[in-house]
């Protein structure tokens, strides 16, 4: 065995672009002296993103799930949310810090998002919004989201985490819903360490955000709401500027990894996996599969454990379902009944290792495995 073969894979490994360019931007900030609180780097990437992803306006945060928490406060939203079990926890987290209801809604399977059919039975005169997620980076039916809202009176906030720089129909997917929320976390497809983003479409509701970021201060003496620390420093907006510089490369280098895997992993019966959305720019955020054990003859977890056991970690995204952990497992929505799709799909999926920097014996290997 060589050295190589040791190393544990991962399912994903942040990119970093070399050191020494991060060396430049450094000494630029130590001559500046100015850290934070909107400063000269703050402005660059709210401006270089805005031109990049083709959207309006954007407001940077410190982290995805505080900038969810923060879009909730800035559309005032209470009472009951409508929203997806399938997802990262944050999701209805953000939720719960806002004091507001979930109320889980099943996904379609198709892409795993939710279920547009589903949302009209789950409205009450208490919902105030719709809190969908593009999981994977797969668009939302936010044609038929529109229409309910639009129906229904109701806020549309998505979560957009895995769509950075997803478009749809040519235009960044980010322009749907009242606001869009993305995360710049270390394991996402363009990081800042942490870091994240809310998108709107008009000049006053960036303002108010910008105000909720910063404990509410519209001015030196005026504080407008009840605000909170949110802001993303300059180390992290400068490394943001770099990392623009190679995310177009990064993004190919994903789009072949994940054509390596169609290609190897096709014809395997009882493993599927997403066919490319018609109309939509990928940037290739997750590979999952499922695994049909009947079919395939092992499960899911059997399929983990023995790649686990060989050094390589895949993640059951999404399992187990938000709905199962234990603030949300009593809610009446959280009901098995009510996610036959949301509970099937999270006991058979896989995301397997994707990254810009994986090797090609590792793909190999991996896609080796699964032809036992
Ligand atoms: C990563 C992620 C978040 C949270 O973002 P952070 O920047 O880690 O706080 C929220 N929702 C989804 C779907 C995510 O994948």
């Amino acid at each position: 065995m060589t050295h190589q073969d040791d190393k544990p894979v991962y399912v994903t490994q942040p990119f970093l672009p070399p050191l020494e360019e991060f060396i430049p931007y450094l000494e630029d900030i130590w001559e500046r002296k100015w850290l934070t609180n909107n400063g000269h780097y703050h402005q660059e990437l709210e401006k270089s993103l805005c031109e990049y992803l083709g959207v309006k306006h954007i407001s940077l945060f410190s982290n995805g799930t505080l900038a969810l928490i923060t879009a909730l406060q800035a559309l005032r939203i209470t009472g009951e949310v409508i929203t997806t079990p399938y997802s990262f926890v944050a999701t209805t987290h953000s939720l719960w810090w806002n004091n507001i209801k979930p109320v889980f809604v099943d996904i379609e399977p198709q892409f795993f998002n939710i279920d547009p059919e589903k949302i009209e039975a789950a409205i009450t005169p208490k919902t105030t919004a719709i809190l969908p997620v593009h999981v994977y980076g797969n668009p939302c039916n936010v044609e038929r989201i529109q229409e309910i809202a639009d129906a229904y009176g109701l806020h549309i906030i998505y979560d957009a985490a895995h769509a950075f720089g997803v478009k749809y129909n040519s235009s960044s997917l980010m322009n749907w819903g009242d606001l869009s929320v993305i995360s710049f976390h270390a394991t996402k497809v363009f990081n800042t360490f942490e870091g994240g983003a809310i998108i709107c479409h008009d000049e006053r509701t960036k303002k108010r955000i910008d105000f909720l970021k910063n404990f509410g201060f519209a001015g030196e003496t005026t504080v407008v709401a009840p605000g909170i620390n949110a802001k993303m420093n300059e180390i992290q907006a400068a490394f943001g500027m770099l990392q623009l510089k190679y995310i177009d490369k990064a993004i190919l280098r994903r789009k072949e990894i994940t054509n390596f895997y169609r290609d190897n992993l096709k014809n395997i019966p009882g493993i599927s996996f997403f066919d490319e959305c018609p109309n939509v720019v990928h940037s290739y955020t997750y590979f999952p599969i499922t695994i049909d054990s009947a079919i395939y003859g092992k499960t899911r977890d059997d399929v983990y454990s023995e790649l686990k056991a060989k050094g390589i970690f895949t993640r059951r995204y999404f399992y187990p379902l938000i709905s199962q952990f234990p603030t949300y497992k009593g809610l009446p929505s959280s009901n098995r009944e009510n996610l036959p799709v949301a509970n099937a799909v999270s006991e058979k999926v896989l995301c397997l290792p994707l990254y810009p920097d994986i090797e090609y014996d590792t793909m190999k290997k991996i896609c080796h495995l699964f032809h036992f």
